[in-house]
């Protein structure tokens, strides 16, 4: 995902360039929002943290966009053209690095495993929206 911070700075399209020039193939991908319910239930892995209400504002404050891509070893690889999760420590010339602002606002999310990746594609898209 292209998380609210990234559409409302313009930074579709850069992030997208640095995504699909790093050999990521887009299988599917569109502009929609969250609602407070598709936010807690997408985090109810954090549910308990104490920044999980702030994470949900966050998330369904504008849209979003979400994408599936496709790569060999597409999960680690994303995971290390986003960059850690707070930018402070987000590698040079990562997404994070680039386009996020905080730990909190921080741009993009990546999936963390092949089955959390087919979960949160099945949340997004229909089978007739993945190409
Ligand atoms: P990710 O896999 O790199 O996105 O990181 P996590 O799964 O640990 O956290 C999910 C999301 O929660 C992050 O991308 C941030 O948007 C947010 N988040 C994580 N840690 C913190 C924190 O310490 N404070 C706040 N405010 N938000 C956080």
């Amino acid at each position: 995902m292209l998380k609210p911070d990234s559409v409302e700075k313009g930074n579709i399209g850069a992030i997208l360039e640095k995504v699909t020039a790093s050999g990521f193939r887009i299988v599917a991908m569109k502009l929609t929002q969250l609602t407070k319910a598709d936010a807690e239930a997408f985090y109810a892995v954090h549910n308990e943290r104490p920044f999980f209400g702030e994470l949900v504002n966050y998330m369904t404050r504008g849209p979003i966009v979400a994408a599936i891509l496709e790569k060999e070893n597409a999960v680690q690889d994303f995971r290390t053209l986003i960059g850690a999760t707070n930018p402070a420590e987000a590698a040079e010339g990562t997404i994070r690095n680039m386009f996020a602002e905080s730990i909190s606002q921080n741009a993009v999310h990546g999936s963390d495993s092949d089955e959390n990746a087919g979960i949160e594609g099945a949340f997004h898209f229909s089978e007739r929206e993945m190409f």
